[in-house]
C-alpha cells in the first residue's frame, strides 16, 4: 500500500513555529519527509527548532516573520514561491473580563490570528496561482471559534473568523488546486495556557471535557498529516475538531 501520508518532495511552511504547537508541527512534517520552513519573530528560538529538526535528519530553513505585517510577509515571498503546505499556526490570546479588555488587546489578537491568517493565505494563494501547481493550507483555529468561553472575546472572535476564512478561501482557491482546511484543537498543553490547569477555573474546565483531560500536541499529528498530505485530496473547506469531546459536552 502506498504511504498516503508521505510528504517527500513537498515543502511545508509553518508560522509561529518558535515554540508550542508550531514547533511540534514543523518537527512532525519534517519526519513525514517534507522540507520545512519555520517562521516567527523570535529567531533564536527558531534556530533551536531548526537544530532539532536537522539533528533528526530533517531539512529546515528559518526565517523572521511577523504575520501582522504585510512588509514582513512580502519578505518571505521567495520562500512561499516553493511552499506546497502552509500551516497558519501563529496565534496569541488575551485573557481578560469583557469589560476590561482594551482596544489594543483586540487589535493585537485579531491582527495576529485573523489578519495574519488572511495575509499569509493570500500570499500563498498568489504564489501557487503564479507557478500553476497545487497546495494545501491548514489553518489552526480553535474550538472557541465554534463555541464560546468567558474572558476571551477577541480570541474567540478571531478564531470564528479563522473558520469562516478557511471556508471562503477553500471556495475561491479550489480552482488553483489549493485546498484550505482548518483544525480546531480543544485544550492542548502549551505555553499559551501554561499554569491554567492548576487553577480552580482550569480544574473546573477539565471536568467538562468528556475525556476528562487536556490534549497533548502529538494528538494533533493525525489531523495535521491528513490535511497536509494527499490522503485528504478530496477535502477542502473542512473543519476538523480534536478536543476530547469538549464541544459535545452536555448542556
Ligand atoms: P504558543 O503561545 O506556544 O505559540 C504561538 C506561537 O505563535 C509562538 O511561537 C509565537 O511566537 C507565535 N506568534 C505570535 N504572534 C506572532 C506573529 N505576529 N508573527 C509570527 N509568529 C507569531 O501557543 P500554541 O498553544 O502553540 O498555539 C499555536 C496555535 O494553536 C495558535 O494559533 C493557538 O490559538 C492555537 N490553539 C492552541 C490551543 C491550545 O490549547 N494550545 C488550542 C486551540 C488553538
Amino acid at each position: 500500500m502506498p504511504d498516503l501520508f508521505s510528504l517527500h518532495g513537498k515543502t511545508a511552511f509553518v508560522t509561529g513555529a518558535s515554540g508550542g504547537l508550531g514547533a511540534h508541527f514543523a518537527e512532525v512534517l519534517a519526519q513525514a519527509g517534507a522540507e520545512v520552513i519555520v517562521g516567527a519573530r523570535r529567531e533564536a528560538a527558531l534556530a533551536a527548532v531548526a537544530e532539532r529538526i536537522r539533528a533528526a535528519g530533517g531539512n529546515c530553513t528559518t526565517t523572521a516573520l511577523d504575520v501582522t505585517s504585510s512588509d514582513s510577509i512580502a519578505a518571505v515571498e521567495p520562500l512561499l514561491a516553493k511552499t506546497d503546505i502552509l500551516v497558519n499556526n501563529a496565534g496569541i490570546a488575551v485573557d481578560k473580563p469583557f469589560l476590561d479588555a482594551t482596544e489594543a488587546d483586540w487589535d493585537a489578537v485579531v491582527d495576529t490570528n485573523a489578519k495574519g491568517m488572511f495575509l499569509m493565505t493570500q500570499a500563498l494563494g498568489r504564489a501557487v496561482q503564479a507557478r500553476g501547481s497545487g497546495g494545501s493550507i491548514i489553518n489552526i483555529a480553535s474550538i472557541v471559534g465554534l463555541r464560546q468561553s468567558a474572558r476571551i472575546a477577541s480570541y474567540a472572535a478571531s478564531k470564528a473568523a479563522a473558520v469562516q476564512l478557511t471556508k471562503v478561501a477553500a471556495l475561491e482557491l479550489a480552482r488553483f488546486g489549493i485546498r484550505v482546511n482548518a483544525i480546531c484543537p480543544g485544550y492542548i498543553e502549551t505555553d499559551i495556557n501554561a499554569g491554567f490547569w492548576e487553577t480552580p477555573a482550569g480544574q473546573a474546565m477539565m471536568k467538562r471535557i468528556p475525556q476528562r483531560r487536556t490534549g497533548q500536541a502529538s494528538e494533533l499529528d493525525g489531523p495535521l498529516l491528513l490535511l497536509a498530505s494527499d490522503a485528504s485530496s478530496y477535502m477542502t473547506g473542512s473543519v476538523i475538531v480534536a478536543d476530547g469531546g469538549h464541544l459535545v459536552s452536555s448542556l
